[in-house]
């Protein structure tokens, strides 16, 4: 009998151009074998975007990033994700009702704020954002979306991402004490009127697990044992380790770093286990790759070459993720002023 890997191959290849299988870079390798297109968050929205001849298009990834392909592919093409349960927590951090109520505490203090909302949110939060004529950003643009932002003489309200939010501000030069933290669960997001007035940026007190993972201390060990590697990490990491390594990007970012170090060089990176080991894998003999730890994203985890047969096979129902219209037209609006920026 045919393992599930080469039934996934004789499937596919049935379908030719009207199945697009998207994989992030978070995936198993034996899942990412069978995308058509790779990539970080960006990119993989751009391509969701591009492709109108797929009738079918199956998200390799987290729930978030199959409803932004949901919402920026054509009406009469069907999204699907191998195991739909496959969330990511952070994007579960913000609610619609708790960002108005933090942009409610906001504009009582003044008129110039924007909201810039990370993709890793949920469809509702992203409409939100959209009714207010914010944009969406990714961890590789959120520089130039907050400066799209500044151009027009506003403030940020950045979610829900703390550290993004504060290492994006420092790559602007902004000061650490113009750079706010709102506590959804505190009264007024526990914040000062007096600061409010100074900040330039708001960001929302939510954080990637995955991420969080990375520390001080396993960066001063590296910089002991292995002091000729250089040390990356992605910038959803805290500001403590972002400012001790001598780069931070996205995934793709990231890859790209370890494909243009030196013959012989060593890469320590911070960002999840199963991207880390492709690249050391890949690199083995010209560049020794480590993780700065190996920091699992559980829900990534959950696709796997088995549900992603199964799907293929029967295309149930409930493995679609369809984002009501409602909900998606203003989603759209945050998605596409950052594509177009
Ligand atoms: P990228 O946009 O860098 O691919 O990151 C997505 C993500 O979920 C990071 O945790
Ligand atoms: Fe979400 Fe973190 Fe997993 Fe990325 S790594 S999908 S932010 S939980």
């Amino acid at each position: 009998m045919a393992n599930p890997g080469q039934e996934i191959d004789r499937i596919r290849s049935e379908w030719g151009e009207k199945l697009l299988i998207l994989g992030h870079h978070y995936q198993r390798s034996s899942v990412l074998r069978h995308a058509d297109e790779t990539g970080d968050s960006l990119e993989l929205a751009r391509k969701a975007a591009s492709r109108p001849e797929a009738e079918r298009i199956v998200f390799c990834g987290v729930r978030f990033m199959a409803e932004s392909a949901d919402i920026l592919s054509g009406a009469s093409q069907h999204v699907y994700m191998p195991d739909v349960s496959a969330g990511c927590p952070m994007a579960n951090m913000a609610t619609a009702e708790s960002m108005t109520k933090a942009w409610d505490v906001l504009t009582g203090f003044g008129d110039d704020w924007l909201p810039v909302v990370y993709v890793n949110s949920t469809a509702e939060v992203k409409a939100c954002c959209g009714r207010l004529g914010g944009s969406t950003c990714t961890s590789s643009n959120a520089a130039r979306i907050f400066e799209w932002v500044f151009s027009l003489g506003k403030r940020v309200l950045f979610l829900p991402d703390e550290h993004l939010g504060v290492n994006t501000g420092h790559d602007l030069d902004i000061p650490d004490d113009r750079i706010l933290i709102y506590d959804p669960d505190r009264e007024g997001g526990g914040l000062d009127g007096e600061d409010v007035g100074n900040a330039r940026i708001v960001v929302w007190k939510g954080f990637c697990i995955v991420h969080v993972a990375f520390t001080v201390d396993q960066v001063a060990r590296v910089r002991d044992v292995l002091p000729a590697a250089r040390i990356i990490v992605h910038p959803e990491a805290p500001k403590e380790v972002v400012r001790r390594v001598d780069a931070h990007g996205s995934t793709s970012q990231i890859i790209k770093y370890v494909e243009n170090a030196e013959q012989d060089s060593a890469v320590v990176v911070g960002t999840e286990v199963n991207l880390v080991e492709r690249l050391a894998e890949k690199h083995r003999g010209r560049v020794t790759v480590k993780a700065l730890s190996p920091s699992v994203c559980a829900n990534m985890s959950r696709i796997n070459e088995e549900n992603l047969l199964a799907l293929l096979e029967t295309w149930p129902e409930q493995n679609r993720i369809a984002v009501p219209e409602a909900v998606a037209e203003n989603a759209r609006k945050s998605l596409t002023t950052m594509l177009e920026l």
